[in-house]
């Protein structure tokens, strides 16, 4: 299981008040990791259950009824050398504001921002919540790793009318994962819904992005694929990003190739990292439009990229009936240095020269 919602019992909330930001670090109920290992499914369950409610928050808000809200996603992994941390907070603190601001609320300060990140890991781990560091995870470059997933979220205050929030909440919570595609299956269709359109919010981390995802994603597995790729909405034609995830083809020419950025895509940061490390190692990268034909014809590996995925490989994508097999269904080479490269830098197996990595 890559997700369980199995919150750690440290969390941190902050709702926007008279201009400020007040912080509050809650504990919710909890016993030692090990003693919630050994406990019956059914007492866990009860526990963890109770570690997701906040009965002192609104239910009806304009996140409820209406999905306005954002989130983040990020990772503090443990290190070879012992410890926890976070890979590029600064760049979720910011893209978070900027996910806020395009919501028209008020930013969560980046300073903050990072603060809640880094502290709620501290304290969790302080009370025996967090994964150790395992070598085994080495020789499958870290397909089978844990780490702990921190989720910052907005929560709208209290209301019916359709509204814009002016006063939301921020929550941190952190979670146990695990790999997320670990089913051993990466072959990938072409949705034919619609994620983002232009002018819309596909640029921004908006929770109601991901209904369309859940959507597309939750057919693609019933037809027995591993995840699903939208085109743009406007042409149809053009590759965009997967369902939480952004897309690089290798071509046979050499270049590396993901979509440009635009209104209707999510500028990913493990993209960001992947083109600079790419660009690092002497291979062209270019950001451009890429059409689903010519991905088809001419990718020789292709791959999916985002603080879950990593860089995962996919051995096929699907398009109106035709199957596109890249290497043979094999993970190729650039696949597997690139995904190498930046699982070592994450889990500190290799030196961490770009200063990415944020100790807890
Ligand atoms: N696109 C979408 C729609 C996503 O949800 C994600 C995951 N945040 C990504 C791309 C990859 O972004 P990142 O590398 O920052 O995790």
């Amino acid at each position: 299981m890559a997700f369980a919602l199995n919150t750690y019992p440290i969390t941190y909330r902050s709702k926007f008040t008279d201009g400020k930001w007040p912080q509050e670090y809650l504990e919710k109920p909890h016993k030692t990791q090990e003693e919630e290992a050994a406990m019956s499914e059914d007492a866990r369950a009860k526990l963890e259950n109770s570690r997701n409610h906040y009965e002192d928050m609104p239910l009806v808000n304009y996140t409820s009824q209406y999905g306005l809200a954002c989130f983040e996603g990020l990772k503090a992994l443990p290190q070879k050398n012992g410890g926890l941390a976070i890979f590029r907070p600064d760049k979720n603190a910011a893209r978070f504001a900027r996910s806020m601001e395009g919501l028209k609320m008020p930013p969560f300060p980046d300073k903050l921002f990072m603060e809640a990140c880094i502290e709620t890991v501290k304290r969790n781990a302080a009370l025996g919540f967090y994964p150790h560091y395992e070598s085994a995870w080495e020789k499958d470059s870290y397909m089978t790793a844990n780490s702990v997933y921190i989720r910052p979220f907005t929560i709208a205050e209290g209301g019916i009318g359709v509204n814009l929030s002016s006063e939301p909440y921020v929550m941190v919570i952190n979670t146990p994962v695990s790999s997320y595609f670990s089913s051993g299956r990466s072959d990938a269709i072409v949705s034919d819904k619609v994620r983002a359109m232009p002018n819309g919010t596909g640029w921004i981390k908006a929770c109601s992005n991901y209904v369309i995802s859940a959507l597309a994603k939750s057919q693609a597995l019933k037809d027995g694929y591993m995840e699903c790729v939208f085109l743009d909405g406007t042409n149809r034609k053009y590759i965009e990003e997967g369902s939480s995830c952004n897309i690089f083809f290798y071509l046979k020419s050499g270049e590396l190739v993901t979509p440009e950025l635009g209104d209707t895509i999510l500028p990913g940061i493990t993209r960001e990292s992947i083109i600079e490390l790419a660009r690092d190692k002497g291979i062209k990268v270019q950001e451009r439009k890429i059409s689903i034909d010519e991905a088809m014809e001419e990718a020789k590996e292709c791959f999916v990229s985002g603080t879950a995925a990593g860089a995962t490989p996919l051995t096929s994508l699907t398009y109106q009936g035709k199957k596109a097999v890249f290497n043979d269904g094999n993970t190729g080479e650039l696949t597997i240095e690139i995904r190498d490269t930046i699982k070592g830098i994450q889990y500190g197996k290799l030196p961490d020269t770009k200063g990415w990595m944020v100790k807890v």
